[in-house]
């Protein structure tokens, strides 16, 4: 059936969000519609309203939610309504080499699922009929939102929806960065630059990891105190600390072997390559704009054998992820009760994404009725 909900938009660049009601279309073959409990507002929703991620407009926002199935698509046999999903802003096609080698988060159907679903087409209207893009083919800032199957995945009904919808986004991409893609060994020195949202998931995925010590740096004195709370054992106040490199090397008896950079910024990406020990890896997890460049020494690349390289969306396996977080949840493992500091109605998301620029949440979440 067609439904109507209440939706998150970004009409106009620099603007703030705007709520409206919209129209939902039933699944087609291979799709699925969800009842949204929660959505998590994100920096990237942020980023498609100021052109950072640039998106034609107008957009329905939202790629972190949790929700209920409530209706099929012709064909769909994984899903059944009552089922609780949390979406996957990583469309997993399942068949190019990507997916069929465990590395669904590089899936080659990327580039045909940034605003609409992977056919073309959008399920959502607004009040006068027009089409409405979807955020990386979800568009779930949104009580009720039509998906991919391949953009969902199954949860077990235990966790509240709230917390479960964390997963999906910052979570996975903080954690995933430590387990996965550096696949950080118990007693290794970790250092992180940035304590905002992913980077408090950094932290605690190295805490998770048994990694010692783990020393944040921000040149806020609030995130730091945040960074303990997750894990920290030391903390570094850039905006106090003439030299970090050197700050960080007395830290961790001459060198972090893990550095994970979550700002985005070529002058931090050179630092975490600096500071690191020989044999280290440093591991960009924030996202730079294009004009971003870093100089590194190629020296110390042949004769520290130093690793630079990156970490998208945590290197997830969402199917398999996604579960195994809320597994470490359900043991008082991961923290996500603490990340939320903030819940809105869904009327409050201009004040939401205010707060969000403002830097006041760890995690700020749309509570939809
Ligand atoms: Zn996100
Ligand atoms: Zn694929």
């Amino acid at each position: 059936m067609v439904r109507k909900a209440k939706a998150v938009l970004c009409r106009d660049l620099n603007r703030p969000v705007v709520v409206e009601e919209i129209v939902v279309d039933p699944p087609k073959r291979g799709e699925a519609t969800i009842k949204t409990a929660a959505c998590g507002v994100c920096h990237s929703d942020l980023s498609a309203t100021n052109g950072t991620i640039q998106m034609p407009l107008p957009l329905v926002l939202g790629h972190e939610a949790a929700g209920v199935v409530v209706e099929v698509g012709a064909g769909v046999t994984d899903l059944t309504p009552g089922d609780h999903v949390v979406s996957s802003f990583v469309h997993m096609c399942g068949k190019c080499r990507w997916c069929a080698t465990g590395k669904p988060h590089l899936c080659d159907s990327a580039a045909k699922t940034l605003y609409t679903l992977a056919d073309g087409t959008t399920p959502a209207r607004d009040g006068s009929g027009r089409s409405l893009n979807i955020f990386s083919a979800c568009g779930v800032m949104a009580a009720y939102a039509t998906l991919s199957i391949e953009n969902l995945v199954k949860i077990e009904q235990d966790v509240p929806l709230d917390r479960a919808a964390l997963v999906s986004c910052g979570v996975m991409t903080g954690v995933g960065a430590v387990f996965n893609t550096a696949q950080v060994e118990p007693g290794a020195a970790v250092m992180v630059i940035g304590a905002g949202g992913v980077g408090l998931n950094v932290i605690q995925g190295a805490a998770i990891a048994g990694a010692h010590p783990i020393v944040a740096i921000d040149v806020a004195e609030a995130k730091l105190d945040l960074a303990k709370r997750f894990g920290a054992t030391h903390t570094i106040n850039a905006a106090q600390e003439e030299n970090v490199v050197k700050a960080a090397k007395k830290l961790t008896a001459g060198g972090p072997d893990y550095c994970f950079e979550c700002i985005g910024l070529g002058k931090t990406v050179e630092q975490a390559f600096r500071s690191l020990r020989k044999g280290g890896k440093a591991v960009v997890v924030g996202v730079t704009r294009g004009e971003e460049s870093v100089s590194v020494r190629p020296a110390s690349l042949t004769f520290e054998e130093k690793t630079l390289t990156g970490s998208y969306f945590g290197s997830a396996r969402p199917r398999e992820d996604f579960p195994r977080l809320l597994a470490l949840y359900r043991a008082g493992r991961l923290k996500l009760d603490e990340l939320i500091t903030h819940r809105y109605r869904v009327d409050e998301a201009p004040q939401a994404f205010a707060d969000l620029e403002a830097g006041k949440n760890a995690r700020g979440v749309i509570v939809f009725e």
